[in-house]
Order: structure tokens, then C-alpha cells, then sequence
């Protein structure tokens, strides 16, 4: 064993034990109603290193809503279905606006900013769907979830992705928005269908630090030895999420945690130590931005700890 296994063991319980305590956990999401019935309570921080060792602290064993980590994975799959010609559908470029703004599409004529924001992302599932029916689609982004985290029990959670079926009106008016710019192929409920449903994708911080492990990697999960993406594709969607990957907090993540990270309205990131490790928390409360406001915190302390942000140690 080396000397930084039982550092990073140490830091992991000590966050774990930080978060457990702390009062200030920002406010549980309400617009998906079924997200609002979670435990503000929870806490969870799964880390796997370089060598698949898993450190983990808090509840990191229990599901939660990944969604809008889900559109790391989406865009994975699209960039793998057409390659490079994703990005005439969507740009790269960090957008400054909240998760859900509609303002841009209208000056930028209906092509989103980036992958991540949901205009984007719905743009991306767009492009997975083309040639496949809604259920194949589907089927596709969550076996493919599987097979990154090398984990088969994992689920869609039927109960969030109705609840947002029913209550998803700024998305909808996203879609309809795009599609009168024929950015969407697709009929907007076959859309909307996937872009939901892989949202309600329920997994453990370990599960989803599991999933991550390529893109710390060049592309290559080093325990099972699967390449999943080129070296270069993998640095690029690290790029993207660094930029865009917690919406117009983006730049405060970069600057507090130093790290690519992609976060969800669930309250999970997951957060990329390039050559490293693969880390994922959870924490259902969320700040101004709709990113978690303890799983921030948590990786704040993790990389200053550990000396890992990209832009030094
Ligand atoms: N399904 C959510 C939505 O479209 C994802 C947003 C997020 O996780 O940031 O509103």
C-alpha cells in the first residue's frame, strides 16, 4: 500500500463526519415534486482511485436522481453515434444562464450553447434517438450506464421521470422552441420521453464514481480494461464539464474545487481528478445555482486536502 491510501481514507471519513453535522444544506429541489419527498438529511461521498480502490463515507450506498449527470453519459453516446458533427447541433461554449433559460436559443437561433444546460442536453438525446424508437433509445443510455459502471442492478426510477412528465413545462417549451428551428429530429414527447427518463437514471455515489472511472482514465476503465472512448474524447469531455458543468456556477466550481464535475438537481456531482480518481457526492440540498451546496463544500475540502485540481497542487 502506498503512503496516500491511508491519507485519502482519513479525508474521505473526515468529510463524511463534516457534512454530517453541518445545519446550512441549502434548499431540496421542489419543481420535480417527487425529488422534494428526499432527506435534506443524506450525505454521501464515494472516491476510487487510480487502482479501483474505493474510499467512501456518509450514505454513499444509497440511490439518489442522478439527472443532470445523466448528460455527461448522453453525450458520450451521441458523440460516439455521430462523431464531431454533435457539435453543429450544440456548441461548447459555457452559457452564464440558468440550467433551464430559454433567452439564448432565441439569439442563437435554437442551437444551445452547450450539452449540459437542458436545452442542450434534449438536443443531445435528440441525436441518440434518430433511426431508433423512444424504448430503444432508452434501453441504449441506461445499458450503456451499466456497462461504464460495470453494475447491471442499475435502474431508472419510474415515480421521477412521471413526475416530471407531468410537471416539465419549461422543458417542453425549450423542445417546442428547437424544434422551430429544426434543431430536434424527433417528434418533442419521443424526446422529451428519453430526456426524462434517463434524468429519473436512480444511483450510490459509488455507482456513479464507478461510471466515471473512463473519463479519469484516457478514455479506459483500468479495472476492467474496457475502453469506452478515445484518450482525446475523454479529455474533451472534461473540457466541457470544467466549462459548463454546473451551469452559471460554473466558473465558482472551477475556482473552489478545481476539478471537471458535472452536477444534478438531485444534489449528486461527480467530479473528475484526471489520472487520479473518479469521485461522486451527494447531498440533496442545493444553492442558488441548482448545484449541491454541501457536495461543493465536500469537494472543495477533498481537492485542497489532496492537492488534486488540475491547475496545480
Ligand atoms: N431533469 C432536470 C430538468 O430538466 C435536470 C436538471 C438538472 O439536474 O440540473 O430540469
Amino acid at each position: 500500500m502506498d503512503q496516500a491510501t491511508p491519507d485519502l481514507d482519513r479525508v474521505v471519513k473526515d468529510i463524511a463526519e463534516d457534512m454530517r453535522g453541518r445545519t446550512d444544506r441549502g434548499e431540496v429541489a421542489t419543481y420535480i415534486p417527487e425529488l422534494a419527498r428526499v432527506d435534506p438529511r443524506a450525505f454521501g461521498i464515494a472516491v476510487i482511485d487510480a487502482e479501483g480502490r474505493v474510499f467512501a463515507g456518509g450514505d454513499s450506498e444509497t440511490p439518489f436522481s442522478i439527472q443532470s449527470i445523466s448528460k455527461v453519459f448522453t453525450l458520450t453516446l451521441a458523440l460516439g453515434k455521430i462523431g464531431d458533427r454533435l457539435w453543429r447541433r450544440v456548441g461548447r461554449e459555457p452559457s452564464g444562464s440558468p440550467f433551464n433559460s430559454i433567452v439564448q436559443l432565441e439569439y442563437e437561433k435554437g442551437r444551445p450553447r452547450n450539452p449540459f444546460i437542458n436545452a442542450g442536453a434534449i438536443a443531445v438525446t435528440d441525436a441518440i434517438l434518430s433511426g431508433h424508437q423512444p424504448r430503444e433509445a432508452l434501453g441504449d443510455i441506461l445499458r450503456f450506464m451499466q456497462f461504464v459502471a460495470d453494475d447491471s442492478s442499475i435502474t431508472i426510477d419510474e415515480a421521477v421521470a412521471a413526475s416530471e412528465q407531468r410537471t416539465g413545462f419549461r422543458n417542453v417549451a425549450l423542445a417546442n422552441y428547437m424544434k422551430s428551428f429544426d434543431v430536434l429530429e424527433n417528434p418533442v414527447p419521443y424526446t422529451l420521453g428519453v430526456y426524462f427518463h434517463h434524468c429519473a437514471i436512480a444511483m450510490s455515489c459509488r455507482q456513479l464514481a464507478m461510471a466515471g472511472r473512463f473519463l479519469a482514465h484516457l478514455g479506459r476503465n483500468p479495472s476492467t480494461g474496457f475502453s469506452v472512448v478515445q484518450p482525446e474524447r475523454a479529455r474533451r469531455i472534461n473540457a466541457v464539464m470544467l466549462m459548463c458543468g454546473h451551469y452559471d456556477g460554473s466558473g465558482e466550481f472551477a475556482y473552489r474545487v478545481g476539478l471537471p464535475g458535472k452536477s444534478g438537481v438531485g444534489g449528486g456531482i461527480l467530479a473528475i481528478a484526471p489520472g487520479k480518481a473518479s469521485i461522486a457526492v451527494w447531498s440533496p440540498g442545493l444553492d442558488a445555482n441548482g448545484n449541491s451546496h454541501l457536495g461543493r463544500i465536500a469537494l472543495e475540502q477533498l481537492t485542497r486536502r489532496m492537492g488534486w485540481s488540475v491547475f496545480g497542487a
